[in-house]
């Protein structure tokens, strides 16, 4: 833990008029360290030796984001990621694009990329929105790449002949009593 990061942990709190409690410091500063999603169990999981136990997690977390502090994501696995970022920008802090890797469960932040602005009919009230794009990152799609058995489509652009026989699919005759 650094001095610097610690007080700048402090100044974010103080900002947005939190109280500075030890686990308050604590989460937040992880999520700034990080600086991609991470889930619940991995936060407290990051928290080495701390007490901190899952109701008070939770909470906590909701308290930062309800101050704009943090921003949560749902990842097609069915559970929620959080973030933070040093610069808070004005409006929706999690207002942007999401990529979830499907092998890893890595969560990332898409900064650069806004929602789009979704019109709903009258009497509706959006209370959050999303997009997240999933598939492998970097490292999960080269440990992927293993050499296939099937060479790369022969006939790729070419017109596919409308019969196809596989070979090795005779039927073989079976013997009627004799
Ligand atoms: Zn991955
Ligand atoms: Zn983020
Ligand atoms: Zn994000």
């Amino acid at each position: 833990m650094s001095a610097i990061r610690d007080s700048a942990v402090r100044e974010l709190l103080h900002g947005v008029g939190l109280r500075c409690t030890a686990t308050r410091e604590r989460i937040l500063a992880v999520l700034l360290d990080t600086g991609h999603p991470l889930s619940h169990a991995q936060i407290l999981t990051r928290l080495e030796g701390s007490t901190i136990d899952r109701v008070t997690g939770y909470r906590t977390l909701a308290a930062l984001e309800r101050n704009g502090l943090v921003h949560r994501v749902l990842g097609i696995d069915g559970s929620w990621r959080f973030c933070a970022h040093r610069v808070v920008s004005t409006g929706c802090p999690g207002d942007h694009a999401h990529f979830f890797c499907v092998d890893c469960g890595a969560m990332h932040c898409l900064l650069d990329q806004r929602l789009p602005w979704l019109t709903v009919g009258e009497g509706y009230r959006v209370v959050a929105k999303q997009l997240v794009a999933f598939g492998q990152c970097p490292r999960c799609a080269r440990q992927d790449r293993e050499p296939s058995l099937q060479p790369p489509g022969p006939d790729e652009g070419g017109g596919h002949s409308p019969s196809v026989s596989s070979p090795g699919t005779d039927p073989v005759p079976t013997g009627e009593g004799g």
